[in-house]
């Protein structure tokens, strides 16, 4: 898309040449993110990408698959692929565990951007992915993520084991905070969103009781393969109860918008563990059903076959005498409350914007919604969100709530934006 956007645009060679040397600086990893970075390095651009993550890809490169015999289409293949991608590029670079601070005008062109880095203790550009720090660390600080190399996260206790056997010496615990700046021509904003937490409202009963769990720890399971918790108390799980639009669609407990995609992935992950445990008994508390892709209707219908829909917006979960959670809720066929024990019980939590989206508007003269979203600034929108003028442009769930394949359309949307930002200058 973007290549025929640049084909309409016509530009000579020597205007071709002349992109080529401009630098895109994209502030966020996550699979908008890496769409644009990857867009605008296959048009020969270089592109320099920010992210406070010491990996790339996002929330989402943390979700697994809901395959079963078919793809069900959840888009976190796309993600996978995007850090593949971004990883073979040769005009891409990267500074990871890295904030912007601040943005300058230069007196001719662009930006130049403050970047304060607190470097992971393995330098990603070195390590060759073999594992042995991992295998030698006491305290399973050493985590990858799919198709990633090796980061340490916070639970190191610096006991050095992991540097001893590293072959290549990557690993260095002193690492000081830095400073640097980036000059960059356009600068793309795709900082994402934050999931909401529902250990905020007691009336969840997350975090006291381990049998509560939200679909962002159910995805985080799917993705190493174990489709329930390893817990040995947790084994057995003969029923198990999702609820919907957890923080979502309800100004008093979360967020007043749609999170669009909690319904998708709860009904597609539900399928999946029913297929794999069909005697599961899976019941699913839902509002209505919100859905935006295609072939939705069939796979509903197919899943009402095996799945109790009940529609209730739960008023608590309490816990049983055996510990198990209790989900009180009105029944909406004759309005009376009832109760109903679960081995598990899976929050469906939702989108919220990110903590940053103040922090982030102030640096780079962006507007902040009523929602807490980011937008482009009044005075430089375009439909798409961008700016046109300034060459500040913003994608992806940072925007408005929106699923992996929506933020690929946006982030092709922010490609196309920038080439003819660019475009324009040469
Ligand atoms: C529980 C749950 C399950 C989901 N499952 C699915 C699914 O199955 N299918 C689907 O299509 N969608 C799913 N989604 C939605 C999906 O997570 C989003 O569509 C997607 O992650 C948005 O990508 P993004 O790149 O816009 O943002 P993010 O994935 O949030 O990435 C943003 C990146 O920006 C970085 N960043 C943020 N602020 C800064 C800063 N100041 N400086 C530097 N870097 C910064 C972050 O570290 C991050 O790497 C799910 C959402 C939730 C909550
Ligand atoms: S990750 Fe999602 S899109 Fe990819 S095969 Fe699995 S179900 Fe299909
Ligand atoms: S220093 Fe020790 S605790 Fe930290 S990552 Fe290395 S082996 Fe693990
Ligand atoms: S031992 Fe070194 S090269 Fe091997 S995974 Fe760890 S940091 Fe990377």
């Amino acid at each position: 898309m973007v290549k025929s956007l640049l084909q309409k645009q016509c530009l000579s060679h020597e205007r071709q040449k002349a992109l080529e040397s401009k630098t895109v600086c994209v502030v966020g990893a996550g699979i908008s993110g890496l769409t644009v970075a990857n867009s605008l390095a296959n048009e020969g651009i270089r592109v320099f990408v920010i992210d406070k993550n010491p990996f790339p890809g996002g929330r989402s490169v943390q979700y697994g698959c809901k395959a079963t015999d078919s793809c069900l289409q959840c888009g976190v293949c796309l993600v996978r692929d995007a850090v593949a991608n971004f990883k073979k590029s040769s005009l891409i670079d990267a500074s990871f565990s890295s904030t912007p601070r601040a943005l300058h005008r230069r007196e001719n062109d662009g930006y130049d951007i403050e970047v304060e880095t607190i470097p992971n203790p393995i330098d990603w550009r070195s390590c060759t992915e073999c594992g042995e720090c991992r295998e030698v660390c006491p305290k399973n600080a050493v985590k990858s993520i799919p198709g990633w190399k090796y980061y340490i996260s916070e639970h190191c206790d610096r006991c050095g084991k992991c540097l001893v056997v590293c072959p290549v010496g990557a690993i260095n615990l002193e690492r000081k905070r830095q400073y640097e700046t980036f000059p960059a021509l356009s600068v793309v904003i795709s900082s994402g969103f934050k999931p909401f937490d529902p250990a905020v409202n007691l009336k969840w009963g997350y975090g006291a009781n381990p049998r509560v769990i939200t679909g962002s720890d159910l995805e985080s399971l799917f993705c190493r393969e174990k489709f329930l918790p390893s817990d040995p108390e947790l084994k057995d799980l003969k029923k198990i109860a999702f609820i919907l639009c957890v923080g979502s669609r309800n100004i008093v407990e979360g967020e007043r918008h749609c999170s669009r995609v909690c319904c998708a992935y709860s009904l597609r992950m539900a399928n999946r563990i029913k297929e794999e445990y069909p005697d599961t008994e899976i019941d699913i508390y839902y509002m209505d059903i919100q859905y935006f892709g295609k072939s939705f209707s069939s796979f509903w219908a197919e899943l009402k076959r095996k799945i109790n829909f009940i529609r209730s917006h739960p008023i608590s979960i309490s816990i049983d005498e055996q510990e198990r959670p209790l989900v009180r809720y009105e029944s909406m066929s004759d309005l009376r409350c009832r109760e109903e024990a679960y081995d598990l019980v899976v929050l469906a939590n939702g989108i919220c914007p990110p903590d940053n989206g103040e922090e982030l508007a102030e640096i780079f003269g962006l507007d902040l919604e009523a929602g807490g979203f980011l937008s482009a600034a009044t005075n430089a929108a375009s439909n798409n969100g961008s700016g046109r003028d300034s060459g500040i442009f913003l994608t992806g769930a940072c925007r408005r709530p929106m699923g992996i394949a929506e933020c690929v359309e946006s982030a092709y949307g922010a490609a196309a934006g920038v080439l003819r930002y660019l475009g324009d200058k040469v």
